[in-house]
């Protein structure tokens, strides 16, 4: 049976070179990072390595990226310390973002008795920015979290305009940029956003690791209590090995960007153009052109009935492919993003998410297209 995954946007495979890292770290740098004899200092110093040269690839200094286990932690933390800490009176986000920032800012929002207001987005899924420049008008106290990239659609935010707007308001800007970093390159010297977050195990790197950058003294308070970990803002034992793994992924996601980003462009024109050449524009490519480069959302011209067992058959054919994210993936349920995109009759259509990575080929997708045709 092939076994072919299209399933990058929900988890991507460990480069080999990241664990040979991983396990050099596991072997060497067992040291408890906080020991002050050599074994702590070397565990200690791998992690400072690391902070220092992902903080270099995304123009930032090292003391503005906290290591974190992954970025739903990263999101939590950051909305409810800018809420707390900052003393805002609002928060600004849309209803498409992934839940891990969803919840956090109603959960949050009610907590602290802030308002919450979401900003419009039209039918390919952009946000609405005149709207948000209309809202940012009244210089309340806000903070604005919207995210960079989405994760079902790959719809892309114009990040530097967003930032712009909110700078100019005198707003703080959180975004999400968990699909973003590893893929698209982000100047943090250019770009004007107070806080980011990052998981590498999107960019081909382990699981329950990530970041949260934020601005020198925006975050002061911590998210853990109980040792001096992270500058004190995030207390516990370091997760030496995950740490290095990911310093390791981002460096080769740097290293070997414009290369890759051709040949996924590549794959994503190429599956489209082969769609259109079995269903013409009845295969509904959500989020249109603005989107990013390693991700097709697309409604399919199905019946129910084969809708129900798409995912199913696909899966019993050895193709890794989700529908929306993978926490949702087997909700009978539309979406939450493309509910807020779509309109009554185009959601009724079955949708596949296909998401791609450098390992991917032409003749995976002839093989994806050809069982599509079996429909
Ligand atoms: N935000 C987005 C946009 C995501 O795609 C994901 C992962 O699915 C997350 C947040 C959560 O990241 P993590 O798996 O590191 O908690």
């Amino acid at each position: 049976m092939n076994k072919i995954y299209f399933d990058n946007a929900a988890t991507t495979a460990l480069r080999p070179e990241v664990i040979e890292a991983i396990v050099e770290s596991l072997r060497s740098d067992f040291g408890n990072p906080s020991s002050t004899h050599a074994y702590g200092r070397a565990a200690k110093s791998s992690i400072e390595l690391a902070r220092k040269s992902i903080a270099q690839l995304l123009g930032c200094s090292a003391n503005e990226i906290i290591f974190t286990s992954g970025a739903t932690e990263a999101n939590n933390w950051i909305i409810r310390s800018a809420v707390r800490d900052l003393k805002l009176k609002r928060i600004i986000s849309s209803k498409m973002e992934h839940h891990a920032v969803l919840y956090s800012v109603k959960e949050i929002a009610a907590e602290y008795g802030i308002d919450l207001v979401f900003v419009e987005n039209d039918k390919s899924g952009h946000i609405n920015l005149d709207q948000l420049a209309d809202l940012l008008k009244d210089k309340t106290p806000t903070l604005v979290s919207l995210m960079h990239i989405n994760n079902e659609t790959g719809c892309i935010l114009p990040i530097d305009e967003v930032a712009k707007l909110v700078k100019e308001n005198g707003a703080y800007f959180h975004s999400d940029t968990v699909q973003s970093v590893g893929k698209l390159k982000i100047d943090l010297q250019q770009t004007a956003v107070d806080f980011i977050t990052a998981s590498a195990h999107k960019f081909h790197g382990p699981k329950g690791i990530g970041f949260a950058f934020f601005r020198k003294g925006l975050l002061t308070n911590p998210i853990f209590f109980g040792g001096e970990q992270e500058k004190g803002l995030r207390a516990g034992t370091e997760s030496v090995h995950n740490i290095v793994g990911m310093q390791k992924a981002l460096e080769l996601a740097y290293e070997r960007h414009d290369e890759e980003f051709a040949h996924i462009s590549e794959l994503k024109s190429y599956f489209i153009s082969k769609l259109r050449d079995v269903y013409g524009d009845q295969a509904r490519i959500h989020g249109h052109e603005n989107t990013l480069y390693n991700l097709v959302n697309v409604g399919l011209p199905i019946s129910q009935e084969k809708a129900s067992m798409l995912l199913f058959m696909l899966d019993m054919k050895g193709f890794a492919i989700s529908r929306g994210s993978a926490c949702q993936s087997g909700s009978p349920k539309p979406s939450h993003v493309l509910a807020e995109m779509l309109d009554e009759e185009t959601i009724k259509f079955p949708n596949l998410r296909v998401s791609f990575s450098h390992d991917n080929t032409k003749a995976e997708i002839d093989l994806l297209i050809s069982e599509l045709q079996k429909l």
